[in-house]
């Protein structure tokens, strides 16, 4: 995909970037030095140890897509920040940058909104309007780091947009981000979350990249779920957890399933009993559930679960031994779940 006529940089692998530069007529040093810049979040203007016309003539034939910070709010109660970030071609996504003890985690955007329809979520309102570019994923973690002035270590693939829907790049993507002298990200500090694309879960564990694999859940059952969330009536709850087995089998990778709590729709005692039953029935092993409190969207008729509900949901699945816990939320003072911000700035335009 072309946002425009010009070379898209960011996306070459090292080796990649060397031919095209060799390939401008210019030594393979050069392509090195480009690197460098790229990663630390800089374009050709500012490569100050290029020749004034080799950076003129690559302004011409090539760009290099790093967001620009359009927005950004930061969380009075713990600092969190989310960005809202403008694509070289207009297009608006977020990224959530969250501090924890270990390091400063990112939760990127994988798609410019998102096709897949789950009825509680703010970012599939309007559809999917186009994939991000290896680059433009890269580009949301350099800015990030850029910005906060330290190195970001940890990704989760829970912003805007469905991972594996946009599978080709974000395979390119977890290629790039690990490279040494870029973001030399670890592959065990990577999560990617899915609302379950069979196909793609399993085509992910022949990849052999030691990440996290989420898998939003969200309901015990077909009927709950494919009224919740549209792609369960093409994979269903059955097909999705045999999936996640033989990605438990072939990656020793434990899975994490989150579950969003909807007041009076999946939240009862019953359905955490249900819930703690079907996982045990196709996992043997490698079980995590993260139960998150859903983020009311103004859009959507669904309403959080009470405390007591949340609660009471929690420890029936640690009852049943089932490893459970309720998300801490961040950034409660930003509206830090993705999708809503971008909304209310495309509905001011
Ligand atoms: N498409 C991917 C990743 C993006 S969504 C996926 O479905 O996993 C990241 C997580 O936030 C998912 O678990 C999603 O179901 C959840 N989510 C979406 N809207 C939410 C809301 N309003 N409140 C709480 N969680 C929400």
């Amino acid at each position: 995909m072309y946002i425009n006529e010009k070379e898209d940089i960011l996306s070459k692998t090292p080796s990649g970037l060397e031919e095209y530069i060799v390939s401008l007529g210019y030594p393979k040093f050069r392509s090195k030095q480009i690197f460098e810049w790229m990663y630390r979040g800089c374009g050709f203007e500012e490569m100050s140890n290029l020749p004034q016309k080799m950076r003129a003539e690559l302004a011409e034939k090539a760009y290099i897509a790093l967001p620009k910070i359009r927005r950004k709010l930061v969380s009075e109660a713990d600092g969190t920040v989310k960005y809202l970030f403008e694509l070289s071609d207009g297009n608006l996504i977020e990224s959530v940058l969250m501090r924890y003890k270990y390091g400063l985690s990112l939760c990127i955007s994988s798609q410019v909104g998102c096709r897949m329809g789950c009825r509680f979520c703010a970012s599939t309102i309007d559809g999917k309007i186009r994939d991000l570019l290896p680059s433009e994923l890269l580009g949301q973690i350099i800015m990030a780091g850029k910005d906060a002035g330290e190195r970001v270590s940890h990704i989760v693939m829970m912003g805007i947009g469905e991972p594996l829907d946009n599978y080709d790049n974000v395979i390119k993507f977890l290629r790039l981000v690990n490279l040494e002298g870029g973001l030399c990200i670890g592959y065990r500090n990577i999560s990617v979350s899915t609302c379950g694309i069979v196909p793609k879960i399993l085509s992910l564990a022949e990849e052999g990249f030691p990440i996290t694999l989420s898998i939003s859940l969200h309901a015990p059952d077909d009927a709950t779920r494919s009224e919740i969330m549209p792609i369960n009536n093409a994979w269903g709850v059955a097909a999705l957890l045999s999936a996640c087995n033989t990605y438990f089998e072939k990656t020793g990778r434990r899975i994490s399933f989150e579950y969003t709590l909807i007041a009076g729709k999946n939240d009862s005692v019953a359905e955490a009993e249900k819930l703690a039953r079907v996982l045990k029935k196709y996992l043997k092993n490698g079980i995590h559930v993260n139960l998150i409190p859903l983020n009311p969207v103004k859009e959507r008729a669904f309403k959080t679960s009470s405390k007591q509900s949340a609660a009471s949901f929690c420890s029936t699945l640690n009852a049943l031994g089932i490893n459970a816990t309720i998300r801490r939320t961040l950034g409660p003072d930003i509206n830090a779940s993705c999708g809503q911000l971008r909304r209310s700035e495309k509905n001011k335009e």
